[in-house]
């Protein structure tokens, strides 16, 4: 009678293994295979030691295991040992023999899993699902190792040191930009040919001709079919000094097309807006021939933001406060445009200033949508010229060396001086904080791509909050960081993988994988049957389980989860993921991922609460045997 219950154990359990997408029906684990693997290479022997050593160093996916049984093990030596666990088998491999995929009673730690495996003799070995990620995103455009240090600093340029920069490759496994994200330049105007930047010029769909003389979508503009010149009121905001080029292609030269450089973002649509032009020193005074008056920046603030742009880059500035133009950029914030502006450059001895004594505008006004931005070098130091302001300039980002793209004729010779002219046509290295401005430009449209429930207030804290702080910065502005695109890129990701797992007939556990690297904690949200989803927990950062308890019986219940952060900002959802309280009246088990047999942690009373859920079967399964042995 022993042997008969085991027999229908055995049967039962495989019967569970098999409904879990198993295709186990062997009676034990094949020796062939493994013998050819030991034959073809001595791996290093694995311990709980070095299993649980490597953990510390990986990221993995919670509530699972691969668990790798010894050659010859019995299938249903496996099974026990699963059901003792109260795990379940989802998934074997033709490539590893004897390997399993399991997931984990609901609630488990992995570590505690891995313990508990390895001290069975039956099994070879158990270790995390780790997580894997795509190699950091170095684009294949010619320059971008060495030259552009300032987004992925090898320490091979310049004298400069590996790591002083914004981390753009690692940003850019997550997100690249996209078109639909539309950045204006206010500027010298773009090279609207150049051929590293031509894709990714913004274009006016509303001008549906752009040389019939009329105004087709009706915006005040006639035949403005890429932006706009308010230098000289025509529809060609050609670049005629190479500054408004080098700072499009800082923000958007399009990336891994083979060619040239990579801007931060690789898609995007620059909306070439022309002010600065050759007015000569009548108008800009002695010694200058570039410059732009207050009322063009502003008709450019105002077409931008009724065409569409989100972030605005303003690499300009000077003194005298303006209240036309604190107006114009206090409108573009009450619609949503970010206004990223230069710090400036310093004027006595070329050393930087102190914004806060000496005030740089439109860096320096007191508005909620402006980033000011300084300028490091290739060492992460501050430029020597940049100017600074503990309380008025926000962030830095590079601006020494930066290469980008400017007119094939090269720049002009009125910003000559701030370049090196020394590179292949229709490139320059250029200096400036006019070019630290546009990485920050680039950050916060990539960042808008990426997070499409931001408001610009979210994408401006964002970027505030995730820089490095560097010795060199700190009390010299505000934050005392570089900008660091990956930390802000991958701030607020959702949480993966949630699965739910009823434990009784008034609990479900959740457990999640937490992907986010800044998050405050995460939001716990339920609904019953058909209802709507409510929150019902806030739980700390770097949680990834939680208990829900005082439920209904026989009830399923759906869950999702989200991170939130002190921005503040939610991420997007989870997966949902549901789970069906057990029957009332008994503390039966229930496995509400689908999948897992057991659920309780201790191994005898796994064993015993599965007898009791298998109880019913195991009763039709007699009376079959006893009605076929009366005929
Ligand atoms: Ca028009
Ligand atoms: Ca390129």
């Amino acid at each position: 009678m022993k042997k008969f219950i085991y027999i229908i154990f055995a049967l039962i359990t495989s019967l569970a293994l098999v409904s879990c997408g198993s295709n186990s029906t062997t009676a034990s684990f094949s020796s062939p295979n493994a013998k050819v693997a030991v034959s073809q290479a001595a791996a290093p022997k694995v311990t709980v030691q070095s299993v649980l050593a490597a953990a510390d160093k990986g990221k993995y996916r919670e509530g699972e295991l691969l668990v790798k049984f010894k050659s010859g093990v019995a299938v249903k030596t496996a099974a026990s040992l699963h059901q003792a666990m109260g795990a379940a088998v989802e998934r074997r491999f033709a490539a590893v023999p004897n390997l399993e995929r399991v997931k984990l009673a609901a609630g488990m730690p992995v570590k505690d899993a891995i313990v508990r495996y390895m001290q069975d003799p039956s099994v070879e070995y158990a270790e995390p699902n780790y997580l894997r990620y795509p190699k950091d995103s170095v684009p294949n455009d010619l320059y971008f190792n060495p030259q552009q240090w300032a987004l992925s600093n090898i320490g091979a340029f310049a004298g400069g040191t590996a790591g002083a920069d914004i981390k753009m490759p690692q940003a850019w496994d997550f997100a690249r930009g996209s078109r639909g994200v539309v950045v204006a330049v206010i500027d010298s105007g773009v090279d609207l040919n150049h051929p590293d930047l031509v894709n990714n010029i913004w274009k006016n769909g509303g001008e549906t001709s752009c040389v019939d003389g009329i105004d087709n979508d009706n915006n005040g503009f006639i035949d403005d079919c890429v932006g706009w010149n308010f230098a000289d009121g025509n529809n060609d905001p050609t670049d005629n000094l190479g500054h408004g080029t080098h700072v499009a292609g800082i923000i958007g030269a399009m990336g891994n097309n083979g060619m040239g450089i990579a801007g931060v973002m690789w898609n995007t649509s620059i909306m070439p807006l022309k002010f600065i032009t050759d007015f000569g020193p009548d108008v800009c005074g002695p010694g200058a021939d570039f410059c732009g008056s207050v009322a063009d920046e502003v008709a450019a603030i105002q077409y931008a933001m009724n065409n569409g742009a989100k972030v605005i880059n303003a690499s300009f500035g000077a003194g005298g406060y303006s209240q036309t133009e604190f107006d114009a950029i206090n409108a573009a914030n009450s619609a949503g445009v970010l206004f990223i502006a230069a710090a400036g450059n310093g004027t006595l001895d070329s050393l930087g200033d102190n914004n806060d004594l000496t005030p740089v505008y439109p860096a320096n006004y007191n508005l909620p949508n402006i980033i000011s931005v300084a300028a490091t070098d290739q060492n992460d130091r501050r430029a020597t010229f940049s100017n600074f302001g503990p309380n008025t300039v926000h962030v830095a980002a590079p601006g020494v060396y930066i290469l980008s793209t400017v007119p094939s004729t090269g720049v002009s010779m009125s910003f000559s001086s701030m370049c090196t002219d020394s590179f292949v046509a229709g490139y320059d290295f250029c200096a400036g904080t006019s070019m630290a401005a546009p990485h920050v430009a680039g950050l916060a449209g990539l960042l808008e791509s990426y997070y499409g429930q931001f408001t610009p207030a979210q994408v401006r804290a964002t970027i505030l909050r995730y820089v490095d702080v560097l010795p060199t910065l700190q009390g010299w502005i505000q934050t005392g960081g570089r900008i660091n695109a990956y930390r802000a890129v991958t701030s607020l990701l959702p949480p993966d993988g949630l699965s739910a797992s009823a434990q009784s007939s008034g609990a479900i556990k959740l457990s999640w994988t937490d992907m986010a690297t800044g998050e405050s904690g995460y939001k716990i949200e339920r609904k019953a049957g058909s209802g709507d989803f409510v929150q019902i927990a806030e739980v700390a950062a770097n949680t990834t389980s939680y208990s829900d308890s005082g439920l209904s019986a026989s009830t399923t219940y759906t869950y999702r989860v989200r991170a939130f952060n002190t921005i503040p900002a939610d991420s997007l959802y989870s997966n949902e993921a549901a789970a069906t309280t057990s029957a009332g009246g008994s503390d039966g088990t229930n496995g509400g991922g689908g999948c897992s047999v057991g659920g309780r942690l201790n191994g005898p009373s796994a064993f015993g609460d599965t007898m009791v859920m298998l109880a019913p079967l195991f009763a039709v399964f007699v009376m079959s045997r006893l009605r076929r042995r009366k005929k």
